[in-house]
């Protein structure tokens, strides 16, 4: 067989590997091939289509935006105007004590009964106390949590939601990814509140956020990679190994591609495993995510509510979205006819198979999974299939925490478990990436991306298309990344620098 060359090769078609190929073409280059697994386009950020037609993205992906370049680039893929995008409120809660209380949590603690209020704020004073008597940085997530919030907002909401979130607990955790990721408190404010008994929900970078009014998140996704030239973009690939020396990549079919260039926005672990690196790999972790999409009949009762975190142990998600808020076109048309599959408590629907007319409303759920949070994954029968118990557990909490009912008709089952989700901020990470990033660079391997550089707090699809283009950047002409050398400096402000511009394009 003989081996085919290209000069820089990307492997990943998410937005990590879309921004890189964008910003190649802008530049004028065309010696560049990108190669996926998949179907399509998108990488996490994709979206699903149930048989029954419903839209599930994996996970709940908001739109923030730090640059002017990451929304230039998504005008232009699917335009600007309210035919293309639908502009939201973010209107968010804290599901706690059979309440919402209003989002972020640690402002809102006037929501709470007084016992708990007196934890919070107690906790709260004290916490501010030792803080500026402490020495040094915290050591752990935990005793930065402990430092900024105390003990009352630690147990009642930090430490149980950040366990279902991110699968480990917070002391093996570390906190230089914080920045703006976590919503600080100013404890007069928190007072305030308290006194004032006023729900204070306005903060941090995404208080409206936009979304595509048709295909889901994916929809975006496929639009950049229409920009692209097609036969340049290869799916349906599977990249089995890297040969560092040799520079190539091996296929499932057996066949080779030799490079110049690197751009690898597959998970670091595997890269470092492939090449060798074990020992540096067992010092990244990451968490799987199931996601879980429930279509129902009916009027959606949570009015404009667009997502939801659940800290306690009534249900096994940490969030929800009510997605078919985010577009009408995510949940199939009112005249739609469809079967009740089973009803919201699970039973079998009495309707014998009736098809029944909407309107539909629609709920995705996460799940995360770990060593130390293993997920039931039996088959359980539901709607007459078998789905993994995780499923049926969503269903019984989505009862448990209002926001189905036992009555409620359900025509549409979704799920779709990721093992790559969340890139772990571990106390040993940043470690091996010191030294595993700037290896593989000696052997011209740009590893970039939610996964490929691993720094959650670069790891939205901005940061991750950013990622690209920088890393493009940087294989041509040796500039510096700033996006994933830098994360507080770019999660800072808009950046306006790079323009993107459809007439630079080549
Ligand atoms: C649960 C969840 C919630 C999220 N929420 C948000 C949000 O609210 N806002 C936001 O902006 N972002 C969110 N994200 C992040 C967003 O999905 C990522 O930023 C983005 O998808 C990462 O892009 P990437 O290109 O780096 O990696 P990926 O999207 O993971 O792309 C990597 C690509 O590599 C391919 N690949 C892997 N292995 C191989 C192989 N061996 N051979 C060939 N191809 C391979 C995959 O098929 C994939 O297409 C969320 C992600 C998750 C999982």
């Amino acid at each position: 067989m003989s081996t085919e060359k290209v000069d820089i090769l990307i492997l990943g078609s998410g937005p990590t590997g879309l921004g890189a190929a964008t910003r190649l073409k802008q530049h004028g280059k065309h010696d560049w091939l990108i190669l996926d697994q998949a179907e399509e386009a998108g990488g996490l950020a994709c979206t699903d289509l149930t048989p029954e037609g419903f839209l599930f993205d994996m996970g709940g992906h908001v739109i923030f935006s730090h640059w002017d370049y990451f929304d230039q680039l998504l005008d232009t893929a699917l335009g600007s105007g309210s035919d293309a995008w639908n502009t939201l409120e973010r209107v968010s809660y804290v599901w706690m004590d059979n309440r919402y209380v209003a989002y972020p949590f640690q402002n809102n603690i006037s929501a709470l009964n007084k016992e708990q209020q007196i934890k919070c704020l107690t906790g709260l004073v004290e916490a501010k106390v030792k803080n500026s008597l402490a020495q040094g940085k915290p050591a752990n997530f935990d005793e930065w949590i402990m430092r900024v919030m105390g003990p009352g907002i630690a147990d009642l909401f930090m430490r149980p939601y950040n366990f279902k979130v991110w699968a480990v607990p917070t002391t093996m955790m570390q906190c230089n990814w914080l920045g703006e990721r976590v919503a600080t408190v100013d404890v007069d404010r928190a007072i305030s509140n308290v006194i004032n008994n006023k729900e204070d929900a306005g903060w941090g970078p995404n208080a409206v956020f936009r979304f595509p009014t048709q295909g889901g998140t994916g929809a975006i996704w496929k639009g950049v990679a229409k920009l692209l030239p097609q036969e340049k973009q290869r799916y349906k690939e599977t990249v089995t190994n890297i040969d560092k020396e040799a520079k190539t990549v091996t296929l499932a079919t057996g066949a080779k591609i030799q490079y110049n260039s690197l751009l690898s926005t597959l998970p670091l672990d595997v890269t470092l495993r492939w090449l060798g690196k074990s020992d540096w790999a067992d010092g990244l972790q990451h968490s799987s995510s199931h996601i879980i999409g429930i279509g129902i009949r009916g009027v959606s009762p949570h009015g404009t509510k667009c997502w939801l975190y659940y800290p306690e142990a009534d249900c096994p998600y940490y969030r929800c979205t009510v997605f078919s808020n985010y577009a009408k076109l995510n949940c199939p048309a009112d005249g739609v006819q469809l079967p009740t599959l089973c009803m919201g408590d699970g039973s079998p629907s009495a309707s014998n198979g009736a098809a029944n007319p909407g309107p539909y409303w629609s709920l995705m759920f996460e799940v995360s999974e770990s060593q130390y949070k293993p997920v039931n994954q039996e088959p359980v029968q539901l709607g007459g299939k078998a789905w993994p118990a995780v499923v049926k557990e969503t269903l019984l909490g989505a009862l448990a925490t209002t926001l189905m009912q036992a009555g409620d008709e359900v025509v549409s089952i979704y799920h779709r478990r990721i093992e790559h989700g969340y890139p772990t901020p571990s106390l040993g990470r940043d470690e091996v990436l010191a030294k595993a990033l700037p290896w593989l660079q000696q052997y011209n391997i740009w590893s970039r991306g939610r996964f490929g550089s691993y720094k959650y707090e670069v790891a939205n699809q901005d940061h991750s298309m950013m990622l690209g283009v920088e890393a493009a950047d940087n294989i041509l002409f040796g500039t510096k990344e700033l996006t994933l050398n830098y994360p507080d400096i770019v999660n800072a402000k808009k950046n306006s620098e790079l323009v993107w511009s459809l007439n630079n394009a080549a």
